[in-house]
């Protein structure tokens, strides 16, 4: 908790790139206390204003496919390349142990130990506009303290997908090879907002299906509609081996090459800007329905609603009447 350090003195910490002053600014902004909201606003406002900007990748994947192995060879990888690394999780329903997917520091031992890395378990709260909020923020503090690459983690349940491809720059949809011929149950939703496929396992006598499995998502992605914000040739899928750390170098090229065109083409400022903007009415919404939870208007629903349950008045009309209340406020 922030005891002694103001905000002021901690945004200047973090921007001073300060891992403790990090650790403890994700903190204050995952904070659900109303007291330390103004505060987390004015701390992200500050990060903010420092004008730094880093790569944000999301990476998706279910449980298993590799994603904790895939992000600690990457990390090195980048960290060897002298990039600063941060990683961040998105985990609404905790489905892993005890809550939380990166809560098992062990899991990316080597990459937790490099100085130039930042791992950030997620938290255990649980409602999803909760969670994209802390993302967002989490991911402006890191900026602010100078990493080149954000990578944002999701185990790719319900909207978290949605929430983080509306947070980064690149969203990559990391794939096992398929048994069968089948694509893998994979959301048609979730593959048009694939920026990159990832086949991982590509070793050992998992290389066939592997192939197999990126020939398929290739055929398929060239059914999608291109994209305004893509070059010719992307979406694309390749095959990586994270356990034996092959294919990470041209997925990083792919990477790279793909945030270069769209920052020469002005998508990269655009996107940006159309996600400032699906953020700020999503906290409006979020706002409003907050609202209703609280006096008096969750006590003018309980009495409205049990009205509407015995009959007294409609659904609709008792609608009506809430929402009026609600503007009289
Ligand atoms: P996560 O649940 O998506 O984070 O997956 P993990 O990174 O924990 O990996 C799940 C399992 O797949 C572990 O047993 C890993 O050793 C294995 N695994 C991960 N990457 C590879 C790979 O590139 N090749 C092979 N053969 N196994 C892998």
């Amino acid at each position: 908790m922030v005891t002694a350090m103001n905000v002021q003195e901690l945004a200047t910490a973090v921007i001073a790139g300060d891992r403790r002053a990090l650790a403890r600014a994700i903190t204050r902004v995952e904070s659900g206390r109303a007291d330390h909201r103004a505060q987390a606003v004015e701390l992200v406002a500050l990060a903010r204003a420092s004008g730094r900007q880093a790569l944000r990748i999301g990476l998706s994947g279910t449980p298993g496919v590799g994603k904790s192995t895939f992000i600690e060879a990457f990390g090195m990888m980048l960290v060897a390349q002298g990039l600063r690394v941060a990683v961040l999780a998105v985990d609404p329903s905790s489905a892993r142990s005890g809550g939380s997917i990166l809560g098992d520091k062990t899991r990316m031992e080597r990459l937790s130990r490099e100085p130039e890395a930042f791992i950030r378990p997620s938290p255990s709260q649980a409602q999803m506009g909760g969670v994209a909020r802390r993302t967002r923020e989490a991911v402006a503090l890191c900026e602010a303290a100078g990493f080149d690459i954000v990578l944002v983690e999701t185990v790719g349940v319900g909207q978290s997908e949605t929430v983080v491809a509306e947070i980064c720059d690149l969203f990559i949809l990391l794939l096992a090879p398929a048994g069968g011929d089948e694509l893998q149950g994979v959301k048609r939703g979730i593959m048009e907002m694939a920026d990159l496929i990832l086949v991982n396992k590509a070793d050992g006598d998992l290389k066939p299906a592997a192939l197999r499995t990126m020939a398929d998502y290739s055929g398929a992605l060239r059914l999608l509609r291109r994209r305004p914000q893509d070059p010719e040739g992307f979406p694309k899928t390749t095959c990586v081996s994270a356990v034996q750390e092959t294919g990470l170098q041209s997925a990083w090229e792919e990477m790279q090459s793909l945030a270069a065109w769209r920052r020469n083409h002005g998508h990269w400022d655009s996107r940006r800007a159309q996600q400032a903007r699906h953020w700020f009415g999503e906290e409006v919404r979020q706002g409003l329905l907050s609202v209703l939870d609280r006096e008096p208007a969750r006590g003018l629903m309980a009495a409205l609603g049990a009205r509407v349950a015995a009959g007294e008045v409609s659904p609709e009309a008792a609608a009506l009447q809430m929402l009026s209340l609600l503007g009289r406020d």
